[in-house]
């Protein structure tokens, strides 16, 4: 027997390695264990056959190598990172962060049985939107509301159900492309509607639209542009007016507003189209928006508006398709019950609280972390840096901020890299050659562990 046969039959087998202590008291899957010690067997097989290893470890080794990749292959789905990019509704990371109370209500939703489409009072079956309907009008003074998977849902459910088979008219600078692919032509040609499109890319006046107007048309709709904005030599029709040309026509306005929140923004120096009732007062028909962008809750699309309108939505055998479960409906109804109290939502829901930060707030945090690393005897500098909401909502508008940098002295890449494989990895930016991690974004209780693992990774670089 040759060198290399003797080698191989000294490889274990799977069922002896299975059973030591080293990976039956592990906590980890079987089927993931024994997928992964298969795997490492095979590796180490090939390796001797090809020479590029004389030797068969120990069952021990064997073991905790299999151990430690079933864990690595453990970690590859959705898991907690630090945002440290200063982009608060971060599309690739999530958006919002729901409120602790909403967060809990999801949880209590998801391991228990819950009053869903009960109704204690009577004791008979109940509505499972009953009562997010009750807040909305509460905090809106909407005729009428309806919920559903998110807002690309919302604007496909009112599309079909109040315009399908017929033409709908959208100004020319707002047939944009938002992030994830929705289009607001296909989404229109999907509904099965027509789009006329009126207007120029940079100019639409009020008659552009009234010229389009024919015994087709079932729909007016405007789109918020989110994540880009034409400027300069620009017009565009004002909602009052295109609500008021609807009224006369006897043609229903629709208005994807993206993102919206009920607490005025402007005393953080935050403008724009983001309050639903503003709309609803200049005399949209149908509004929507959804609920993982400004409004802090989970992913869903909110519906408001006109009576008439919502009601041939919920008929609408789409609407079925399109519902959403109990615990994004536990958790919207936990998010909109802190808004009745403004001061608190801003306290309460992350995204407020985040936008509402002050700059001295910022650097007092920033200067706390920054301590905290150096007390652990890592470097790092402060540096003034710019948040955005992100998301598409409030597009341009950009909010100082306050970051803290590694500086000791490796590239900006390879910090970003070191932070990104840590167990819980922190996200930063790059920005002018230096890596940022922006505290707008960064949860206070993350900071001890964010100034250990940033002392750790340029402590070892001096
Ligand atoms: C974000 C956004 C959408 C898509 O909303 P989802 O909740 O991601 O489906 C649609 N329209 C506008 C204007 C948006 O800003």
């Amino acid at each position: 027997m040759d060198r290399t046969e003797e080698l191989l039959r000294q490889i274990p087998n799977v069922d002896k390695l299975m059973k030591s202590e080293i990976i039956a008291d592990s906590g980890v899957y079987r089927h993931e264990a024994a997928d992964a010690v298969r795997d490492v067997l095979g590796d180490l097989r090939k390796k001797l056959i090809a020479g590029e290893t004389g030797r068969v470890p120990g069952d021990g080794e064997i073991a905790r190598s299999a151990l430690e990749l079933a864990r690595c292959r453990a970690q590859k789905g959705v898991r907690r990172i630090i945002n440290g990019t200063g982009v608060i509704l971060h599309s690739n990371l999530g958006r919002a962060c729901l409120s602790i109370a909403a967060a809990a209500a999801a949880k209590e939703a998801a391991l228990s049985y819950c009053s869903l489409e009960y109704d204690l009072e009577a004791g008979a079956r109940g509505d499972r939107t009953a009562c997010i309907e009750g807040y909305l009008h509460g905090i809106t003074g909407c005729e009428a509301s309806l919920i559903v998977n998110n807002n690309a849902a919302a604007v496909l459910l009112a599309l079909t159900a109040v315009a399908q088979g017929g033409n709908v008219v959208v100004s020319r600078g707002e047939l944009v492309e938002i992030g994830g692919g929705f289009r607001v032509p296909d989404i229109i040609a999907q509904c099965g509607c027509t789009l006329r499109e009126a207007g120029t890319t940079n100019k639409t006046r009020i008659s552009d639209y009234d010229r389009l107007i024919d015994d087709d048309t079932r729909a007016l709709i405007k789109i918020h542009t989110s994540n880009f904005k034409i400027i300069g030599f620009t017009e565009t029709a004002a909602l009052k007016d295109l609500a008021a040309l609807g009224a006369k026509r006897g043609i229903p306005l629709i208005e994807d507003i993206g993102s919206a929140t009920p607490v005025n923004m402007e005393k953080y120096g935050i403008y724009g189209e983001t309050q639903v009732s503003q709309s609803l007062n200049a005399g949209v028909d149908i509004v929507t928006f959804s609920g993982d962008k400004l409004l802090g809750g989970p992913q869903c699309g909110i519906v408001l508006g006109r009576e008439k309108y919502i009601a041939a939505m919920k008929k609408h055998p789409l609407y079925r398709a399109l519902r959403t479960d109990k615990m994004v409906i536990a958790a919207l109804e936990a998010t909109l019950r802190v808004y009745s109290d403004p001061r608190v939502a801003e306290r309460e829901i992350p995204v407020l609280a985040m936008l509402s930060q002050s700059g001295g707030d910022l650097r007092v945090r920033a200067e706390r972390l920054c301590g905290e690393i150096r007390l652990r005897g890592g470097s790092v500098e402060i540096v003034d840096s710019k948040s955005v909401a992100g998301g598409g909502a409030i597009p341009g508008m950009e909010l100082d901020s306050c970051a803290i940098s590694p500086s000791g002295g490796k590239s900006a890449d390879e910090y970003e890299c070191a932070l990104r494989m840590l167990p819980v990895p922190i996200i930063g930016h790059i920005v002018d050659d230096r890596l940022l991690l922006d505290v707008r974004t960064m949860f206070e209780q993350d900071f001890d562990y964010i100034a250990e693992s940033v002392a750790d990774i340029t402590r070892s670089s001096r």
